[in-house]
């Protein structure tokens, strides 16, 4: 049928994303395999299916971007996920980092700031029968007191600093990863919480739409 030979042909692309990451050496095995299993063709807008898998940032609506598979990648794999940690993602967007991190972790709590997107993010990890990742509406520039503390905390927007309050949320041994830095340009940094206090990576240089909040840039 004709959606059965759409669907083989997406799956194909998508194979061939994962090995040029791989080949590259852009995260982790167990990080590719979630990357295969997720179809970012769906998380897109429909007429840009085509350039699903090829490795850039998508517009998906309210001037934001789906993140581009390579970032994907690196952050999903910095974030040294084993299976059943409990995840703060901030910048839900389309629902993909979500939905590659529901296959990697045991519970992700994802937060966005604009109502459209969240819920279609929503509706599209419902389609794709994601059960383990909550959207909550909201500034996750202030995490979400309630849940933390969380064993690995996601940033997917830019922002000038870390927010405090997401280090505070931080589990003893967890990690963060966050893009820090100018709006045009930021390093991708991590952040691990140790016995000690707090000690900080830089992943290199990265490229976000803006973190808008508190604890991020003015609207
Ligand atoms: N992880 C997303 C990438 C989205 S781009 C994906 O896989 O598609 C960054 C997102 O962060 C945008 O949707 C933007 O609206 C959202 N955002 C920006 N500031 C925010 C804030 N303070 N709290 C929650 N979401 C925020």
């Amino acid at each position: 049928m004709h959606t059965g030979v759409r669907r083989d042909a997406f799956a194909a692309q998508r194979r061939r994303m994962v090995e040029r990451l791989a080949k590259a050496g852009i995260g982790v095995p167990r990080v590719w395999a979630a990357l295969e299993a997720v179809p970012r063709h769906l998380l897109v807008p429909e007429a840009l299916q085509v350039q699903a898998y090829s490795d850039s940032a998508l517009p998906i609506g309210d001037g934001q971007t789906i993140s581009a598979p390579g970032s994907v990648a690196l952050m999903s794999s910095a974030l040294a996920l084993e299976g059943g940690e409990r995840v703060l993602e901030i910048g839900t967007g389309s629902g993909y980092q979500a939905a590659v991190l529901s296959r990697l972790a045991g519970e992700v709590i994802s937060v966005e700031r604009l109502p459209g997107l969240a819920a279609r993010a929503r509706r599209a990890l419902d389609t794709l029968g994601v059960a383990n990742v909550v959207v909550y509406l909201g500034d996750g520039s202030l995490g979400r007191p309630a849940d933390a503390p969380f064993d690995a905390i996601l940033v997917t927007a830019g922002a000038p600093a870390i927010p405090r309050p997401l280090l505070e949320q931080l589990a003893a041994g967890g990690r963060l990863v966050a893009p820090i830095g100018a709006r045009e340009e930021q390093r991708l940094v991590r952040v691990r919480r140790g016995g000690e206090g707090f000690t900080r990576e830089d992943l290199g240089r990265c490229r976000f739409v803006d973190l808008v909040g508190a604890n991020g840039w003015a609207a």
